[in-house]
Formats: structure tokens, C-alpha cells, sequence
């Protein structure tokens, strides 16, 4: 409960850290506490896990720069190293793409899809926040043309890990949830199972990867945790489980 989360793929390449938090750290008294990455922050006690659990992966003295999710298909582009992280968070947004080393990135989610998308040769970064309604404009797809318009990656080049999300096994949504995606891909059947009358059991990874090779990644370039959040109460979070509960931080840097 207090095990990281990480990308055996990613982990080979010595220039990057990145990391999933878990549910849980020991704080200075050695007491067991949940990571709070919520709220806005009144006594400062976000600001302090965000620093708690970057320090767990080695990484101090840095602010982490994170967008305003609000469940779309806008991208944030960190190419200026002078902005401070209070104000790249005023920028509406669901993934932040950047070049600039020493500059963690990351997003929040409890559910939605945490995805990390790497270009070793030109050495660009990326997290996006894809959930239902962020797959449903096809996010994933959207970054890897950004990336190759704003920095001319290729996409059969990219890394990509899936991080921990609601599963195919818990996700179960009504008919109308489901009909931006049958005709999104009208011709593919696995990224869903029917469930009762006019409900579904949707599969945000599968989605997901239908879109990432859409896009031009290859099969093979695509990594999976494969754990469901609302089967991992032990933990992770999940908003379906919980209802109001905390957030899963999914981050990655280059190293300066
Ligand atoms: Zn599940």
C-alpha cells in the first residue's frame, strides 16, 4: 500500500523519473497517512504531499507544474522555463507536453486514465488525463499530432504508459456514455461489454489503445499497468468506489 507505481519501459531510459503515487506514505512520526492532492489548499497541506511524495522519488526542490483538468482535449505546452507552477495552473487543460528538463509534470485522477507519453530521440515529456469524456475527443490522438506539429516527434518513436484506471470490470455506464464511442469506432467491439438493459461496462484502456494506434503508435509501444482502481481499495483511489475520495498523482520529468 504505500508501492509506487512505474513503467518498466520507462524505467530504462536513465534520463527520465517518473512515478504513480499510492494511496499511502509515512509521514515524519511514522504514522501511517493518505496522500491529499485536493482542495485548495487553505494550510498548505497539498503543497506538502506533492513535495512528500516527488522527495519519495527523488526529486527536491521543485515545484510540480500541473493544468486546470477540466475533462476536454486542450494541451498545455511548457516551453517557457521562467513561468512558475501558480501560473501554468491557470491554464484550463487535460495534458502538458514539454521539453524542458528538470520541470516535473504530472495529473490527478481517481478513475479517468493517467497516461505518460515519452519521445526518447527528441527527448519531450508528456501526461495527459484522459477519462471518459477526455477519450471521447480523443486526447491521446490529439497529443501525439501535437507532438508532431509543435516538435516534429514521429509517432511510431513513442513510449507510452497506461497507468492505473477504472477497469472494464467496474465501469459500468449507461447507453448514452457508450454512443460517442460506437461511432467513434464503429468497427471495433473490444472496448466494451454489455451489461444489463441499456448499460455497458466500458474499458477506457482498450479505448485508449484503439486511439493510440489510430494515431500511428505501434502495439508494441504501448504499456499497461492493467490495475483497476475501483478493485484496488488497498491502494488507490476511485471515485466510483468512494464517491468523494483523493487523487492518483502520475508524474514524470527529464533530469536536468
Ligand atoms: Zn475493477
Amino acid at each position: 500500500m504505500f508501492e509506487k507505481i512505474k513503467f518498466n519501459q520507462f524505467e530504462t531510459f536513465s534520463e527520465l523519473v517518473h512515478a504513480i503515487s499510492p494511496r499511502y506514505f509515512r509521514n515524519d512520526q511514522g504514522k501511517t497517512e493518505e496522500f491529499f492532492f485536493l482542495g485548495n489548499d487553505k494550510n498548505g497541506e497539498k503543497n506538502y504531499h506533492v513535495k512528500r511524495f516527488l522527495e519519495s522519488i527523488g526529486i527536491t526542490n521543485k515545484p510540480l507544474y500541473f493544468v486546470n483538468q477540466v475533462h476536454g482535449d486542450k494541451i498545455y505546452i511548457l516551453d517557457d522555463a521562467d513561468l512558475t507552477s501558480n501560473e501554468v495552473v491557470k491554464f484550463s487543460a487535460d495534458a502538458l507536453l514539454t521539453h524542458i528538463p528538470g520541470k516535473p509534470i504530472g495529473v490527478f485522477t481517481a478513475d479517468c486514465l493517467p497516461i505518460l507519453i515519452y519521445d526518447p530521440r527528441l527527448k519531450v515529456i508528456g501526461a495527459i488525463h484522459a477519462g471518459r469524456r477526455g477519450s471521447e475527443q480523443s486526447i491521446l490522438l490529439k497529443v501525439v499530432r501535437e507532438m508532431n506539429r509543435v516538435y516534429e516527434s514521429r509517432p511510431e518513436e513513442l513510449i507510452v504508459g497506461f497507468g492505473p484506471a477504472i477497469g472494464g470490470c467496474c465501469y459500468e455506464v449507461e447507453d448514452d456514455c457508450v454512443q460517442p464511442f460506437k461511432n467513434m469506432l464503429p468497427d471495433e467491439a473490444n472496448w466494451f461489454r454489455t451489461g444489463l438493459p441499456g448499460k455497458y461496462f466500458l474499458n477506457l484502456v482498450a479505448v485508449n489503445k484503439i486511439e493510440g494506434e489510430k494515431a500511428g503508435l505501434l502495439p508494441e509501444n504501448i504499456f499497461s499497468i492493467d490495475q483497476c482502481t475501483c478493485c484496488s481499495a488497498q491502494n488507490l483511489y476511485s471515485y466510483r468506489r468512494e464517491g468523494k475520495t483523493g487523487r492518483i498523482l502520475t508524474t514524470i520529468m527529464l533530469r536536468p
